[in-house]
């Protein structure tokens, strides 16, 4: 079994509860391009010291520093039959480049997860991370409309993208995308 997924969703979706969650399920890697670059912050590792300010203004890694990263996580084994990608490809760049990386098989499953406005920022104040200030989040959200969303039509052109409701009760979404990945997989 194959299950190559991509979970789309703006800062405060619930992507990263969700992954966690899928990512056991289905016994696939969670791939959190945040998570990773996190860590490397923490670590005081080259890339860390590099990526730490444009994180911490809610802007974007180059693109290039991003592929290389993600290329070499998922030349790791366990990411051979599957993976759950959170937060990549966030630029059209590096979603034509990992089209490119895994040909020819490509993506089988983009989840975009779909919550309201209102209950996005609202979820973000609350968890409080470094990165979580009030203008750091406008311009996470804004680059997330103006780099990220338009990649939903790349995907449903591509026939991959599926929407899900991410509004609700933390068990509940977790049951909506497994439905609608068992769908999928029995397809
Ligand atoms: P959020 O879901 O709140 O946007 P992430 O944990 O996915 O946060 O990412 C945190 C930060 O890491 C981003 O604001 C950005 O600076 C950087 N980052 C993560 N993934 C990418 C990516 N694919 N391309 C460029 N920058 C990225």
């Amino acid at each position: 079994m194959n299950l190559r997924m991509i979970i789309l969703g703006r800062q405060g979706a619930g992507k990263g509860t969700q992954c966690v969650r899928l990512s056991e399920r289905y016994g696939i890697p969670h791939i959190s391009t945040g998570d990773m670059l996190r860590s490397a912050v923490e670590a005081g590792t080259e890339l860390g010291r590099m990526a730490k300010s444009i994180m911490d203004a809610g802007d974007l890694v180059p693109d290039e520093v991003m592929n290389g990263i993600v290329a070499e996580r998922l030349g790791e084994s366990d990411a051979v039959e599957g993976f759950l990608l959170d937060g990549f490809p966030r630029s059209d760049i590096q979603a034509v480049w990992l089209n490119e990386a895994l040909a020819p098989g490509g993506i089988d499953l983009v989840l975009s997860l779909e919550v309201p406005d209102e209950v996005v920022i609202e979820r973000m104040l609350a968890r409080g991370r470094a990165d979580d200030t009030e203008a750091a989040i406008r311009r996470r959200l804004d680059l997330y409309e103006a780099e990220t969303a338009p990649l939903m039509g790349y995907y449903s052109d591509l026939g991959k993208l599926v929407r899900a409701n991410g509004h609700g009760e933390e068990d509940e979404v977790e049951k909506r995308l497994s439905e609608l990945i068992d769908t999928y997989l029995a397809s």
